[in-house]
């Protein structure tokens, strides 16, 4: 089956986002690009923890970010939504963008809920399943409880694996049950697939992306947005990442990038 893969690069030359979409034969490829980002925290103590600030986006910067999403037209849409829509090599409607967070950190509830649903926006949250708690619990993580609520509002809660290792680091057999137990717990907890994973600290090699698969994902998402030609595209999705302090420049630079020609793999 052929996968075609599409690549859109913004002025910055980092990649927003690809998809390898299977088609039939007799149909016409498609080529589905979606933007993808990322964000960790929303606050304002960037500078005092010199470790988190690349992690960290003001929340005047993050509401701009939004309000550009709004303003230009953008929809933000799951990961589900894209999958489906690859499967059936149609690009999803309108302007897609997804708005990811990683790690599943409580505060990201207020984020979802205060900024994202008031502008009819949705999230992706990449959970590891080792910090979720049964309950609300002050540990700083939010609880399965919190995240059905956020689901049943329009968000989705996605794989950021169990213990957040580093995966290229661990025993194939560690590696497995990152991968699969993680799937496991979250679809126990929210009851519907886990079709996308988030490798923690961004890492992966060719070892990595093929125990994601095994596993059964349908797709995985890196912590950049490099893209180099050589392993199929769909297992190493980049995402944008905007930095602290900065302004709706960059943003804008990315999202408004010049297409790069189209990638054929067979
Ligand atoms: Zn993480």
């Amino acid at each position: 089956m052929k996968r075609i893969i599409s690549v859109i690069a913004c002025v910055s030359a980092a990649v927003l986002a690809l998809w390898c979409a299977p088609v039939a034969a007799d149909r016409r490829a498609a080529s589905i690009v979606v933007p993808i980002l990322m964000y960790h925290h929303v606050g304002n103590w960037g500078p005092s923890r010199a470790d988190w600030a690349p992690w960290v986006v003001l929340p005047e910067d993050f509401r701009a970010q939004m309000d550009w999403l709004v303003q230009h037209g953008y929809r933000t849409i799951s990961f589900r939504e894209l999958i489906e829509c690859a499967s059936r090599g149609v690009a999803p409607a309108g302007k897609p963008v997804i708005v990811s967070f990683d790690d599943g950190w409580a505060a990201q509830c207020g984020v979802v809920r205060d900024e994202l649903m008031p502008r009819g926006m949705r999230a992706t949250l990449f959970v590891y399943t080792g910090a979720v708690g049964p309950a609300p619990n002050g540990s700083g993580y939010v609880s399965w409880q919190e995240l059905r609520e956020l689901e049943a509002a329009g968000n989705e809660v996605q794989s950021h694996t169990v213990s957040h290792a580093r995966l290229t680091d661990v025993l194939p057999a560690q590696l497995q049950v990152e991968m699969q137990e993680s799937r496991r717990k979250i679809e126990a907890e929210m009851h519907h697939p886990v079709q996308a994973l988030a490798y923690p600290f961004g890492l992966h090699d060719r070892a990595v992306m093929q125990a994601a698969r095994a596993a059964g994902y349908e797709c995985a998402v890196r912590a950049d947005a490099d893209v180099s030609v050589g392993e199929p595209l769909q297992f190493r999705m980049p995402r944008l990442r905007m930095g602290y302090g900065e302004g709706l420049q960059r943003f804008e630079e990315c999202m408004l990038g010049s297409a790069v020609p189209a990638l054929t793999n067979n």
